[in-house]
């Protein structure tokens, strides 16, 4: 088992394989411009194959693909197939459904189990003003055949903004309850790209499951929650949702995610400025054990705790600059995975 310096063991790897993605969600992408990563440096599928090989001899139990939005990438059955045959078990997508529909199977075919859709509404209007992009339809039409696939898991995620889809909670619930999926409401992050964020735009913790009482009658905590960012509970009606409470309640202590942006940069904290260039040291000739000593030292040197330091901070508004952002696109929740 690998530990970092706050005795926290490596055991998930968020593995964004595009920066692009065909919705514009205004907590995520509001801008109308940005700098896109370079193609010939996005990492090719058997430097992620050899990265997450390697991983998984240091304990790795999980690898979640993600971007931008993962199924712009060409081929990606292909890479959910390396990856398996690399003796990763535990394999999941998270996906804004748009290419679902298209896609699910030959996904599934490669050995997807596990999926996860983000969905912030099931009103058009509302979806279409979070999105920017009038795309519920093919979203809830991708959902309900995956719904009849026989998915291992089948998860929804809500990044839940006032004033927007605050009032949209119970109905996703009932929708998620009708397809067979876990639905988990996300408090809106103020990371990088969040460049719109404002902390009177959080929707906390403490109102989510108000709502939920109110609509199913009570909304009790379930045990075990490890490593997962979600605290599960279960409703009234018997079903089980997630609450993401990473503003008004932190989970650094348990965090076992590192991430990987698709041009190769290793981050230990989704608020991290800085990373390890793995591209260069796999591209530079690095034997495998080179690379593994260096993924050791990065993961053991590890203290981050940014959702954490951000509570800290006093007149808390966006995370970085646009100008931050337009320098270094690595600063952005859309490349960095989420
Ligand atoms: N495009 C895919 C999707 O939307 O599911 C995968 C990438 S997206 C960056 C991953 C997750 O990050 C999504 O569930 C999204 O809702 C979440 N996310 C993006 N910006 C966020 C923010 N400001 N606060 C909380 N969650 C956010
Ligand atoms: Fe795209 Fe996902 Fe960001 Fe929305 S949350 S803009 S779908 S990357």
């Amino acid at each position: 088992m690998l530990l970092d310096r706050r005795g926290r063991a490596l055991g998930t790897l968020r593995l964004s394989v595009t920066d692009r993605c065909n919705l514009r969600c205004t907590y995520c992408m509001p801008e109308a411009h940005y700098t896109w990563l370079e193609k010939p440096h996005l990492l090719s599928f058997e430097e992620l194959t050899r990265v997450v090989r390697l991983l998984r001899a240091q304990g790795l139990e999980k690898v979640r693909i993600t971007g931008g939005e993962p199924l712009l990438r060409q081929e990606l059955p292909k890479l959910v197939g390396m990856l398996q045959q690399a003796g990763m078990e535990q394999l999941a997508l998270t996906s804004n459904g748009v290419l679902l529909e298209k896609q699910a199977a030959a996904l599934q075919a490669a050995g997807l189990e596990r999926l996860t859709v983000s969905l912030d509404s099931i009103r058009p209007e509302v979806f279409t003003r979070l999105a920017q992009r009038a795309e519920l339809q093919t979203v809830l039409s991708g959902l309900r055949s995956v719904s009849q696939m026989g998915f291992q898991e089948l998860k929804l995620d809500t990044v839940v903004v006032r004033g927007v889809n605050d009032a949209d909670l119970v109905e996703l619930t009932r929708f998620a309850g009708s397809i067979g999926a876990e639905i988990r409401f996300i408090e809106y992050m103020d990371v990088g790209g969040a460049t719109r964020w404002q902390p009177d735009l959080v929707v906390s913790q403490e109102e989510i499951l108000a709502q939920l009482r109110t609509g199913f009658g009570s909304a009790e905590p379930l045990a075990g929650r490890g490593s997962a960012p979600a605290q599960r509970f279960r409703l009234g009606n018997g079903q089980v949702v997630g609450v993401v409470a990473s503003v008004t309640h932190p989970f650094c202590g348990d965090c076992d995610r590192l991430r990987l942006t698709a041009d190769g940069q290793l981050l230990l904290c989704l608020y991290a400025k800085t990373g390890l260039d793995l591209r260069g040291l796999l591209r530079g000739g690095a034997d495998d054990r080179q690379v593994s000593d260096r993924l050791v030292e990065f993961w053991s040197q590890r203290q981050d705790q940014g959702a954490v330091d951000r509570t800290r901070v006093g007149q808390r508004s966006g995370y970085v600059s646009l100008e931050e952002l337009r320098a270094n696109p690595r600063l952005e929740m859309h490349t960095r995975g989420g």
